[in-house]
């Protein structure tokens, strides 16, 4: 029996491991994917206070010796359901079952999908969501980007110093990126713009061979030849497992009061997958400690 489960390793549930261990809970951590989240795929982060440049991996290491020196139990296990117990909350996972006094959810943010034919099929066989992680694999090469917010046109220059050619399809004509960003892509020789237009097929059988773009104001399909895609078209909460337990927003957000308490007691809520404003490094370390804290101090009332 565990006094908190903390369902996601990001930047939200470490602080939140730091923080119950410190108030003294018996604290197991469980991450599906990636030790650090999301930050674990950036290459420089330099809004972090105190911090004046560091990689997303470094940081994430550091994170995850911080919570297990406090005596987190760290283990790699994805969540598939919660459900009530005797004492608390039963957490199913791919290995097992683990129960907790009160759970913590910092599952934060999945990549959105393109969801066209030739996606799923060629994922890791050309078509990547991060640039990044993957762009080295195409350096010298043709690549498309997809996308027209700010990760896509940082994207769209990372990889202009790496490939050959870079082309940025949008589906339409403006940019939700900074004006610097967007002055630096279009000033940029390597890239291209195809605006107005949307991926369709992903055409390859173990590499990618072509897109097809259809331009959407005329409606014409036509063939691009690449090497390589990547997709930058936004995330979504990582919250499905737990839609028909707490009280999410339309587009799946945890609602939750001040203290990160979600509609059912016994459950909080830290980091980006909670309905905010702000989705940053330094406000989901604000979850965190909040969550854990409130956590604690419910695990502490049910002994009284
Ligand atoms: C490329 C990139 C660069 C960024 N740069 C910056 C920056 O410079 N500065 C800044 O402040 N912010 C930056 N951000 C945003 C920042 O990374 C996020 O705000 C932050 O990671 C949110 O932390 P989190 O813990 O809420 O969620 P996440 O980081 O998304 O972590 C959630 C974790 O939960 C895990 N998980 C999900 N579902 C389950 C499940 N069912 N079972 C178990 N585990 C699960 C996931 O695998 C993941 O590891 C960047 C984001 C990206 C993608």
């Amino acid at each position: 029996m565990y006094d908190i489960i903390i369902i996601g390793s990001g930047c939200a549930g470490m602080t939140a491991a730091i923080y119950a261990c410190r108030a003294s809970m018996k604290v197991l951590l469980l991450e599906s994917e990636l030790v650090g989240g999301q930050i674990a795929y950036s290459h420089r982060v330099e809004n972090f206070p105190s911090v004046e440049a560091i990689d997303g991996a470094t940081f994430s290491e550091r994170l995850l010796d911080q919570a297990t020196s406090f005596g987190a139990e760290f283990k790699f296990e994805a969540v598939s359901t919660l459900r009530e117990s005797e004492n608390g909350w039963t957490v199913t996972t791919d290995s097992g079952e683990y129960e907790g006094k009160a759970i913590i959810i910092a599952v934060g943010m999945k990549r959105r999908l393109l969801g066209v034919e030739g996606e799923e099929e060629l994922t890791g066989a050309g078509v990547s969501y991060c640039a990044v992680c993957d762009g080295s694999f195409f350096a010298n090469q043709d690549v498309a980007i997809v996308g027209g917010g700010q990760t896509a046109l940082q994207d769209a220059l990372y990889l202009a110093d790496i490939c050959k050619s870079v082309t940025l399809i949008h589906r339409r004509e403006g940019f939700r990126a900074d004006e610097t960003t967007v002055r630096a892509v279009k000033n940029n020789p390597k890239v291209k713009m195809v605006l107005n237009a949307r991926v369709t097929k992903i055409a390859g059988e173990s590499s990618i061979e072509h897109l097809e773009i259809e331009d959407i104001p005329s409606g014409n399909i036509t063939k691009m030849p690449v090497d390589g895609l990547f997709v930058a078209i936004g995330n979504l909460p990582a919250t499905t497992p737990f839609k028909d337990i707490i009280e999410l927003d339309g587009e799946g957000f945890v609602l939750a009061s001040e203290d990160c308490h979600t509609s059912k007691k016994g459950i909080f809520v830290a980091g980006d997958c909670r309905q905010k404003t702000v989705r940053q490094l330094t406000t989901a370390a604000s979850d965190g400690s909040v969550a854990a804290l409130a956590a604690s101090e419910y695990v502490r009332g049910l002994s009284i």
